[in-house]
């Protein structure tokens, strides 16, 4: 398909996303600027743009551009910031955080999947730190962080992530049942002080790990 195609088909889906209630421009550009088909399965390259979550193997999901939008302008991440993101999936989010300026770092529980993503980030330019592992246990070599962003969906907030936030740092999570999440916007006040905001109704693949749900 033709660049013009997709250039307006992001221009529709920027129209979108401002409609309800992206209003950060640093996210907006970020994700005017990120190639969201480079990231779909093939066979739904003509859905790239549409404001949906689309399959990418594995039982796993690319999550919905509004989802990853508001998920960005809750974490309030600024250029340089050190952010660390749980469920690389396609790759899709750890780009746009990267097209904010941020440094990332990113783990995934398929190693199919990482290696996946790896790829692609790696064959358009984005330099992310991918690992393989169980990312509600964090990424202690490189704590603290900035800011974390969470995924996929746990039954708590797992305490290795606000352990591994810096004081004034935010953790964006989804927390709830099988069913629908709300996102949890947690900002470390002090050692020991946390600021919790929601934001609800959203549904999210699971969060499977020792601190999230049992596989
Ligand atoms: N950020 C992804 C993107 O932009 O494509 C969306 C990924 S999908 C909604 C959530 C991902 O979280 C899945 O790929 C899943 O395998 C992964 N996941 C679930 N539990 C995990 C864990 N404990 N550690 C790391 N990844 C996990």
């Amino acid at each position: 398909m033709a660049n013009t195609f997709y250039t307006k088909a992001r221009t529709e889906l920027i129209a979108i996303l401002r409609k309800k209630g992206i209003t950060d421009e640093q996210v907006i550009a970020a994700v005017n600027s990120v190639p969201r088909h480079e990231f779909v399965q093939s066979s739904l390259i003509h859905r790239a743009y549409e404001d949906v979550a689309l399959p990418i193997g594995l039982a796993q999901t690319i999550s919905q551009p509004f989802t990853v939008a508001i998920m960005s302008q809750s974490l309030r991440a600024k250029p340089g910031f050190k952010i660390l993101e749980i469920g690389t999936g396609s790759g899709y989010q750890a780009a746009v955080l990267k097209a904010m300026g941020c440094q990332v770092f990113s783990i995934e529980r398929h190693l199919d999947l990482m290696n996946k993503a790896r790829t692609t980030l790696e064959r358009l330019g984005y330099g992310i730190a991918c690992r393989c592992a169980d990312g509600t246990l964090g990424w202690n070599q490189y704590a603290p962080f900035d800011g974390i962003i969470v995924t996929a969906g746990g039954p708590t907030v797992p305490p290795s992530l606000t352990r591994q936030l810096k004081i004034g740092a935010r953790l964006v999570i989804p927390i709830g049942d099988d069913k629908v999440q709300n996102l949890h916007v947690i900002t470390r006040l002090s050692e020991e002080e946390f600021q919790t905001e929601t934001i609800e109704g959203f549904k999210f693949v699971p969060l499977i790990g020792k601190e999230g749900w049992v596989s």
